[in-house]
């Protein structure tokens, strides 16, 4: 499944977007200066908030993890969005919970642990829960979303097996509840003009797609092959595979792919530093990519019969640049995680399927295991 340029929600809801956005943000003030001036005690003034929200008829959401992606980006987002605010969190340490609580106004009754995580089933509040651990540890906290009743929105790699992306897929079936992954590209202009000029062929058909992607260094979990599934591929590749399948609007057939040299055999002792590989598309056309963990780098082109097309930076949270055979693009950023989640928010409201849904999520993951079986092998690998 990819995504189709014509029936992206981003494309027509814009101007409306903008418009509620705005209005999101003079209600969220409004608040503001509501508790500045309000009295009582401060659970109280909370949980009075958390009222407000849904009285607009906002969706609840709960963060899982509360690591750099959910503090620097999520939170921060959920600020801003129109249809889903931050309702809850679900942390492993009492000192993030505190901190938490009093910078997001969060009441005690939607701050959970991984023990009593659960029990998030009794809670009215949460309607979403947001899945932002480490990779291996999606699988888990989405089926158990999943069976609390929740709908859910998991990080990417949505899994680090295909079989767990499957399991995750029959448990949100199962209890009746939305799945999506974390795709925040799908709803930035820079890459919804990806999608048209490749699926329109406005360019003519597209002959070569090139899709880099790495940061100069690593750390922590994304080491270690239990918790990242993988290293870079399975971190930053799914970027270049979706970008990739999305504007070419095809499914790859078969995979080629060479590990890169490793500068630190201490540090990448499980996973690969870098890796280069190359997805063939029906019609001839194919995907030249590499991912890495010590170059920073950062391109999706296409090139076409009659020019070509790129976005440079381009998986980056803002600042995108894009351009074609023709001139520059030139879109006003958008907030992409906020976006994301209101699209969600009004999939679920509305009872429409998500552009980015697990089944999604699960071909991502198929890929990879065939480019990381293409790397072993040295062999071509049909997808
Ligand atoms: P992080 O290391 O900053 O945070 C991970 C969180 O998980 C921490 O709060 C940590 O305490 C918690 N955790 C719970 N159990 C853990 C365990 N056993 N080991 C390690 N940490 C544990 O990571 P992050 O950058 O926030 O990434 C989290 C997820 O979000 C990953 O799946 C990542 O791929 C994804 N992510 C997505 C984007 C995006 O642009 N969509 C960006 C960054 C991260």
């Amino acid at each position: 499944m990819y995504p189709n340029c014509n029936t992206n929600p981003c494309n027509r809801r814009k101007f409306i977007y903008n418009l509620s956005c705005n209005a999101g943000l003079a209600a969220l003030a409004i608040n503001g200066i509501a508790s500045i001036w309000g009295c009582g005690n401060s659970e109280h003034k909370r949980e009075e908030k958390a009222g407000n929200e849904k009285g607009q008829n906002k969706l609840g959401i709960a963060l899982v993890g509360l690591g750099g992606y959910s503090s620097g980006e999520l939170a921060p987002s959920l600020k801003e969005t129109e249809h889903c605010y931050l309702a809850g969190i679900v942390t492993g340490s009492p000192e993030k919970a505190e901190k938490w609580k009093k910078q997001y106004d969060i009441p005690d009754k939607n701050i959970y642990n991984y023990q009593n995580f659960d029990t998030i089933k009794d809670n009215a509040d949460i309607d979403i829960v947001y899945v932002v651990l480490p990779n291996s540890m999606h699988a888990e906290y989405t089926i158990r979303a999943a069976k609390a009743g929740k709908h859910v929105i998991c990080e990417k790699p949505m899994a680090i097996t295909p079989e767990d992306c499957e399991r995750m897929i029959a448990a949100c079936k199962e209890a009746g509840k939305m799945l999506s992954i974390g795709y925040r590209l799908h709803f930035d202009p820079y890459h919804i003009e990806m999608m048209r000029l490749g699926q329109k062929k406005v360019y003519g058909p597209i002959k070569k797609i090139k899709a880099d992607n790495g940061m100069d260094g690593t750390s922590g979990w994304r080491l270690d092959k239990k918790l990242a599934g993988g290293g870079p591929l399975m971190d930053l590749g799914v970027y270049n595979i979706q970008g990739a399948r999305y504007t070419t609007g095809l499914e790859p057939i078969a995979v080629t792919a060479r590990e890169g040299p490793k500068t630190n055999n201490a540090l990448f002792k499980d996973i690969e530093e870098t890796i280069f590989w190359e997805m063939e598309f029906p019609q001839g056309i194919t995907a030249e990519c590499m991912c890495s963990y010590s170059k920073g780098t950062n391109l999706l082109r296409a090139e076409a019969e009659k020019g070509w097309f790129e976005l440079s930076p381009t998986y980056a949270y803002r600042g995108l640049k894009g351009k074609t055979s023709k001139g520059e693009m030139n879109f006003k950023g958008v907030n992409q995680q906020a976006r994301q989640m209101d699209d969600f928010a009004m999939a679920v409201k509305d009872k429409r399927p998500t552009p980015v849904p697990g089944e999604m999520g699960l071909q991502d993951v198929k890929i990879i295991h065939a480019i990381y079986k293409a790397m072993e092998t040295g062999e071509r690998v049909d997808v």
